[in-house]
C-alpha cells in the first residue's frame, strides 16, 4: 500500500518556482532518495513534507491521511539534517529524549527509549557525553537516534552524511541503510552524491531544476537513464552523434562503425550513450569494433580508466587491472569492442 503520497507539488518563492509539479509514491518501508545537483529544490520537497515550508499548490498524504495543512510537530515525522544540529547543551541523552520530552512523556518511559536508541545506532555508553565531545559521525548517529526516538512515521533525511570523512560517509551508509531496515521506517534521503543514492536506495528519484525527472531504481535509473539529464549526471557517459541509416532497424553509423540497435529511431541525427565499462579492449564478443589510439591511462588499481580518440571524438573506457598483462600506453592503437545493447539512446 502506497504510504506517502505527493500529488502536483508546486513551490514558488516569488516569482521562481523551484519544485515543480512533483508527484511520488513511496510503500511502506520504502528507502527513497532525492538525488540531484545544488538548488534543484530537494531541500524544498523535504520540508514541505515536513511541514517546514507550505506547498504553493498541491497534496502531501500519510498513511491515507492529509497533512498538507497540519503543523510540522501535527506530522509525527523525524528528521536529519547535514550536520551540527545537535544542542551543544544537552548531554548526548537529552537530546535523543528531547522530541520525547516536548511530546509530554513521563521520565520513567523517556530513560528506557533513550538506552534503546542508544544501543541502536551502536553508542549505548555516550549518554552522558556533550555533543563537541564526540566525532562528526558519532553525532550524526546521535541526531539520528533523536529523530527516531519519539517513533516517527516517516524518516526525513537531508545530506545527513555530506560533512563527514569519506570513510566515516561510506560506514554510515550502511549502518543508517541497517537500521532503516531493522525499524522498517519509511524513509526519504537527500543528496547530491549520486554513489550514495545508487547504493542505499530502493527508489531513487533524479531531480532537475525542480521536476523529477526519473524515478527508478538504482539498476534502472543507471541502465535505462529516460532523459539526458539523468544518463549524465548519474554515472560517467561518453555521448556519440550518430547518423540514422534505418529508423526501423535502428541501424546507425558512429565513430567510424555501423551498428544494428534493433530499436526504431527518428530519422537524421541521435546522441547515443555509453558507459565507459560496457567498452572493451579488443572486440571479442563484442557486436563492432572502433578503431582507435590511446590518449590517456588512469591507473587506479582494480580498473584502469582509458581514454582513446575514436574518429575524431575522444572516448572514456575501463578494463580490469589483470597482474600479468601490462595496460595498453598512451599513442598505442587499439579496438574498443562496444555491443548494440549497451547503446543508451539519449537524444534526437
Ligand atoms: P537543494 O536542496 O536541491 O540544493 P533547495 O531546495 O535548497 O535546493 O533550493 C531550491 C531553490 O530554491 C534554490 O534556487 C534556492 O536558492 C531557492 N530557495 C530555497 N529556499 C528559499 C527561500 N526560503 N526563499 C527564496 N528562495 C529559496
Ligand atoms: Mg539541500
Amino acid at each position: 500500500m502506497t504510504f506517502l503520497t505527493i500529488r502536483h507539488l508546486e513551490k514558488s518563492f516569488g516569482p521562481t518556482r523551484v519544485v515543480k509539479d512533483f508527484n511520488l509514491d513511496v510503500e511502506k518501508g520504502e528507502f527513497i532518495s532525492l538525488l540531484g545537483p545544488s538548488g534543484c529544490g530537494k531541500t524544498t520537497v523535504l520540508r514541505m513534507i515536513a511541514g517546514f515550508e507550505t506547498p504553493s499548490t498541491g497534496e502531501i498524504r500519510i498513511a491515507g491521511a492529509p497533512v498538507t495543512d497540519k503543523k510540522p510537530n501535527q506530522r509525527n515525522i523525524g528528521m536529519v539534517f547535514q550536520a551540527y544540529a545537535l544542542f551543544p547543551n544537552l548531554t548526548v541523552a537529552q537530546n535523543v529524549g528531547f522530541g520525547l520530552k516536548v511530546k509530554g512523556t513521563p521520565a520513567r518511559e523517556i530513560a528506557p527509549r533513550v538506552e534503546e536508541m542508544l544501543s541502536l545506532i551502536g553508542l549505548p555508553d555516550l549518554g552522558a557525553r556533550y555533543p563537541f565531545q564526540l566525532s562528526g559521525g558519532q553525532q550524526q548517529r546521535v541526531a539520528l537516534a533523536r529523530a527516531l526516538a519519539p517513533k516517527p512515521q516517516v524518516l526525513l533525511l537531508d545530506e545527513p552524511l555530506s560533512a563527514l570523512d569519506a570513510k566515516v560517509r561510506v560506514s554510515l551508509r550502511n549502518e543508517i541503510r541497517a537500521i532503516q531496515r531493522e525499524l522498517g521506517i519509511t524513509t526519504i534521503f537527500v543528496t547530491h552524491d549520486q554513489e550514495e543514492a545508487l547504493s542505499m536506495s530502493d527508489r531513487i528519484v533524479v531531480m532537475h531544476q525542480g521536476i523529477a525527472d526519473q524515478v527508478g531504481t538504482p539498476f534502472e535509473i543507471y541502465n535505462r537513464p529516460t532523459t539526458r539529464f539523468v544518463a549524465s549526471f548519474v554515472g560517467t557517459l561518453n555521448t556519440l552523434e550518430a547518423q540514422v541509416l534505418d529508423p526501423t532497424a535502428g541501424r546507425v553509423a558512429v565513430a567510424g562503425t555501423e551498428l544494428t540497435l534493433g530499436r526504431a529511431l527518428p530519422a537524421g541525427k541521435v546522441t547515443l550513450g555509453l558507459r565507459p565499462e560496457t567498452i572493451s579492449l579488443g572486440r571479442e564478443g563484442c557486436d563492432s569494433g572502433l578503431g582507435g589510439t590511446i590518449t590517456e591511462v588512469d591507473f587506479l588499481g582494480a580498473v584502469i580508466r582509458l581514454r582513446a580518440e575514436v574518429a575524431g571524438q575522444s572516448i572514456a573506457f575501463d578494463t580490469f587491472n589483470t597482474s600479468d598483462k601490462q595496460p595498453p600506453k598512451v599513442g598505442e592503437a587499439v579496438t574498443l569492442g562496444v555491443r548494440a545493447a549497451d547503446m543508451l539512446v539519449i537524444g534526437a
